[in-house]
């Protein structure tokens, strides 16, 4: 793999990708000056129901369709290749091992980032990257808030806060207007959405959302 001086990894289950995670992604690059950005779609997230989730090359291919037109922007298939459970602290562990010099931003949202203590070895994560926190309409977090007390020390000390423009927009809540027959324009891209359509993906979902 090329060096680099610095990237970011946004991890997720992409089911689908959208604007919020592109916005983000971007803010994010340009914020900190970043070589590139890394999306990485989890195989089998270990805090999602695995019957839930949608087939990893559907999400997949979608995430591909996403970052196709922004030259910072590449998918790994690391953890869509790899077995078992989809730890961050496994993937991070690679992409440092495969590159000691470049210094490794992993994104994460505000509700993510308050689950952080349940996530496997997040000492040892936090050992061996930065996070790119990003905040996330709908959760209030700021180094002051009791929120924060829960989160633990090492992962508090490398943490940069970063406001992105807020955008109300879930992957949760668009399964579910596809479900309703709703529409999801202007939630993610075009091409998304019509990749959607041709493979009727979502079609069966009725989630409550609040
Ligand atoms: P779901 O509703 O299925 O949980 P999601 O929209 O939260 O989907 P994920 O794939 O779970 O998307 O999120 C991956 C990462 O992107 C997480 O760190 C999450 O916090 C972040 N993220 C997702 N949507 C947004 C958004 N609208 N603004 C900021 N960060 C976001
Ligand atoms: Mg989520």
């Amino acid at each position: 793999m090329q060096q680099f001086n610095n990237i970011g990894i946004l991890g997720g289950t992409f089911d689908p990708i959208h604007y919020g995670h592109i916005v983000a992604a971007e803010c994010v690059r340009d914020a900190l000056q970043l070589d590139r950005i890394i999306f990485i779609p989890a195989a089998r997230p270990p805090h999602k129901t695995p019957g839930e989730i949608l087939d990893s090359q559907h999400r997949l291919e979608m995430v591909k369709l996403a970052v196709k037109d922004n030259p910072y922007f590449v998918v790994s298939e690391l953890e869509i290749n790899r077995s078992g459970l989809s730890y961050t602290v496994d993937t991070i562990a690679v992409f440092q091992q495969k590159c000691p010099q470049t210094k490794i931003f992993f994104i994460i949202g505000v509700d993510a980032l308050l689950l952080i203590n349940t996530w496997k070895d997040y000492e040892r994560l936090a050992s061996m990257c930065s996070f790119a926190v990003v905040t996330r309409p709908g959760y209030q977090l700021n180094r002051d808030s009791e929120a924060f007390r829960d989160i633990p020390p090492e992962v508090l000390n490398k943490i940069h806060l970063l406001q992105v423009p807020g955008l109300y927009i879930s992957s949760s809540h668009i399964r579910q207007r596809v479900g309703r027959g709703q529409t999801i324009k202007y939630l993610l891209p075009p091409a998304i959405e019509d990749y959607i359509r041709e493979h009727d993906l979502y079609q069966e979902e009725e989630y409550s959302y609040d």
